[in-house]
């Protein structure tokens, strides 16, 4: 029988999430156990650092890295394996845009640390006493991961040869990469070309089977997932529900629409759009005549149509802030001021 390939799967800043739907494929999961051994997987085993240090370089066949790059111990490991892997996979949103952790890019290290440690209100901390990066204890030097001040994708840090977006990935899209590197193993059929993203390149409104209005049907007033019962058949949009589907992409085979839920944006934008929260509010001012009549609109009619998006940045940015060209927002004016 031929040596078994070896897999690393790793969790950076996430949830947890990405390591279960792992153990979702099912059966799949015996194709992964004929071909590989997994040799990385904080969740499942007890591993230590130095021992993936320890190993040659590009000796890992494939790993699969989750969860965004949050501090130095995030960084260093992701460098470790990219070293020690052949093929290094980003998994799930928060590897690929910095996911829902990334939306901490509003704000920075200290008043993070300022709310966590002395603001919220279950917090006894009188003298303000934060983790330190380093401690002299009498059993020995301490050490404790820098905290970075912003939220950073994987592919910003290593070199990363595919991306499989999610959250978390969907099982058809972990089984549709588990053949890829099974086909590859046994048969030697090449790999995608290095930069793809495990996933359709259409539109999530592509797959959804809702009803859509294309042209003609407008709305005044955006409604909150809890205020209206939609129709189950027509598109969540056309009935003034904000659904991300037109800015993003498919694969996952529109399970929230299909639940009655408006899409968040999870896969990310399509290959041609760089910045999934500006398409998803173009198409929403499309949708609510706002382009079209503009011209005469005051400002002010415009923004009373716009504030009823409660949490805008929450919203068109869920998933992807720290990959959008807006990366992060600038609280240095604040901090001087
Ligand atoms: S992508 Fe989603 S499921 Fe995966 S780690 Fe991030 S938050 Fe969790
Ligand atoms: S906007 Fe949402 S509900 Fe409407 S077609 Fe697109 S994915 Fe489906
Ligand atoms: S419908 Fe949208 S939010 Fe839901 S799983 Fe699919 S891409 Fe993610």
């Amino acid at each position: 029988m031929a040596e078994k390939i070896k897999i690393a799967q790793y969790w950076g800043a996430g949830c947890g999430g990405c390591d279960v739907a792992l153990l979702d494929i099912d059966a799949k999961i015996l194709d992964v156990h004929a071909i590989a051994k997994v040799v990385v997987w904080p969740i499942g085993f007890d591993g230590k650092l130095k021992e993936i240090e320890a190993m040659p370089d590009k000796s890992i066949t494939v790993s699969f890295y989750n969860g965004a790059i949050r501090n130095s111990e995030n960084e260093h490991v992701a460098k470790v394996l990219r070293e020690k892997s052949a093929v290094m996979i980003a998994f799930g949103s928060c590897a690929c845009f910095g996911g829902t952790p990334g939306l901490a890019n509003v704000t920075n290290k200290k008043e993070i640390f300022e709310t966590v440690y002395k603001n919220t209100p279950s917090t006894d901390n009188p003298n303000f006493v934060t983790p330190q990066e380093h401690y002299k204890a009498k059993e020995g030097d301490l050490e404790l991961p820098k905290f970075w001040d912003s939220v950073k994708t994987l592919d910003e840090v290593v070199d990363v040869d595919y991306f499989m977006p999610g959250c978390p990935p969907t099982v058809n899209l972990i089984a549709m990469a588990v053949d890829a590197v099974a086909k590859h193993v046994t048969t030697g059929a090449p790999l995608p070309p290095k930069g793809t993203v495990i996933a359709s390149d259409k539109t999530l409104c592509d797959e959804c089977k809702r009803e859509r209005v294309e042209k003609g049907k407008r709305i005044d007033k955006i409604y909150q997932a809890y205020e209206i019962k939609p129709d189950p058949k027509k598109c969540l949009l056309d009935q003034g529900l904000i659904c991300i589907g037109p800015a993003t992409r498919a694969g996952c085979g529109a399970m929230c629409p299909n639940a009655q839920m408006p899409c968040r944006g999870c896969m990310g934008p399509t290959s041609g759009v760089t910045d999934q929260g500006a398409s998803m509010l173009s198409a929403l001012s499309s949708i609510m005549n706002i382009t079209d009549k503009e011209a005469q609109m005051s400002e002010e009619q415009i923004m009373t149509m716009m504030m009823q998006v409660k949490d805008p940045l929450g919203t068109f940015y869920a998933f992807t802030l720290p990959k959008s060209p807006l990366r992060r927002i600038v609280t240095e004016k604040k901090r001087k001021g």
